[in-house]
């Protein structure tokens, strides 16, 4: 079992390295699925490492610069409101069709329409902005811990067996090998 308190000293260093902000850090070394989340809200920010992460410092570094993107970027954000705004506006026009309805349309029609609808834009707007999302925390990590960090990070990822497919997530050979296209512009290596 590796030591948890070391894992959160060593984000917390790294953070204060990276970030001006005021970051919570967050180890769950006991959930069996691994991953590396954040969120960003306002001025509530965390990000979250859970099960037996076993990323040596490179790897470290690569997987906190990522996250940093998610959140200096304020992708949650931007997704809560992609992912709300359309929906209410949808609703709103169904409101309004529906106080106007003659007697011959069935109401419940329109609202299981409307509810098809709002399930078919929610997953498109969550999928293609997901990816985007990821693609841009992964060119944010470049830019301030260099591009062989971040690809060591993913090529361990790779390997870990509770890695599914996600539609949020472009496929990671993918990430890597546009990271690998990427020039270097990085300060650091
Ligand atoms: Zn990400």
């Amino acid at each position: 079992m590796y030591n948890f308190m070391v894992l959160k000293k060593k984000v917390e260093k790294e953070l204060r390295e990276l970030s001006n902000k005021n970051i919570r850090v967050i180890i769950n070394p006991h959930k069996k699925r691994r991953g590396v989340h954040s969120l960003s809200f306002l001025s509530f920010r965390y990000i979250e490492f859970d099960g037996p992460i076993d990323f040596d410092n490179v790897e470290l570094k690569g997987a906190i610069a990522h996250e940093l993107g998610h959140i200096e970027e304020r992708h949650f954000l931007i997704e809560f409101l992609a992912l709300i705004i359309p929906d209410l506006i949808l609703l709103a026009a169904t409101v309004m069709f529906l106080l106007q309805l003659s007697a011959s349309i069935n109401p419940y029609y329109v609202t299981a329409t409307l509810f098809a609808f709002v399930i078919v834009l929610d997953l498109v707007v969550y999928t293609s902005l997901g990816r985007l999302m990821e693609r841009r925390a992964d060119l944010f990590a470049v830019k301030i811990v260099g591009k062989k960090s971040i690809i060591k990070v993913l090529k361990k990822v790779r390997n870990w067996k509770e890695v599914k497919i996600d539609l949020t997530h472009e496929n990671i050979n993918s990430r890597i090998k546009r990271l690998e296209n990427l020039p270097s512009f990085s300060s650091k290596k």
